[in-house]
Parts: structure tokens; sequence; C-alpha cells
């Protein structure tokens, strides 16, 4: 038996638990008001493509009671504010190309 050991299991298991710790305390920041990747990134200590990928994840286990809210990232050159995907940072706007982007906000009521 080969890459099936205990210490697989136990860092597999480790792994998981580590995420689901992360996501809980992304939760618990989004329950106590909005904020944005970037301060999401910099209260934990991750990177923000961590974060974004952590928050997709929360978005879609928020209980019943709850509402995963997201304030789009709007183009500060023109006010574009229809990206398709709102829990992600998008690099430059569609309409004027501008890379002057506000990042999106989070929040869970
Ligand atoms: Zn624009």
């Amino acid at each position: 038996m080969m890459g099936t050991g205990l210490d697989d299991v136990y860092t597999d298991a480790a792994r998981r638990r580590a995420m689901e710790t992360t996501r809980q305390r992304l939760a618990d920041r989004l329950r106590e008001g909005p904020a944005t990747a970037s301060e999401l990134a910099d209260s934990l200590s991750l990177p923000t493509a961590v974060v974004y990928e952590h928050l997709g994840h929360v978005s879609r286990s928020v209980g019943d009671d709850e509402s995963f809210l997201v304030a789009p990232p709007t183009c500060r050159n023109c006010g574009f504010d229809g990206f398709d995907d709102p829990v992600n940072y998008p690099s430059r706007c569609p309409e004027c190309k501008s890379e002057r982007i506000e990042e999106p906000a989070f929040l869970i009521e």
C-alpha cells in the first residue's frame, strides 16, 4: 500500500480542518461588518487570491437564515459595476479598460 499511510490521512484531515477554520474565521469577520478581500487578507494573514477562493465556498455555505452579500467591484473611472463574477477581483474594466477598479466588499447578515 503506497500513499495511503496514516501520515497522509492525518495530513489531509489537518489540511481540511485548517481550511474549515479559515472559512469560519472569514464568516465570523463578515458577520461583524463589511470587508474587502484585502482587509480580510490582512486580518487573517493570507494572500488575497486565497481569500477569494475561500469566499467562494463561504458564499455557498451560509445558512438559510443568513445572506452572503456582495457590493460588486466598481470602476472608479466610468462607474461600471456589471462584472460577471462579483466574488472575484477583476483586473480591468470591460467598458473603458481602466485598471482603477474598486474592490468588492462582502458581508454576511
Ligand atoms: Zn470603466
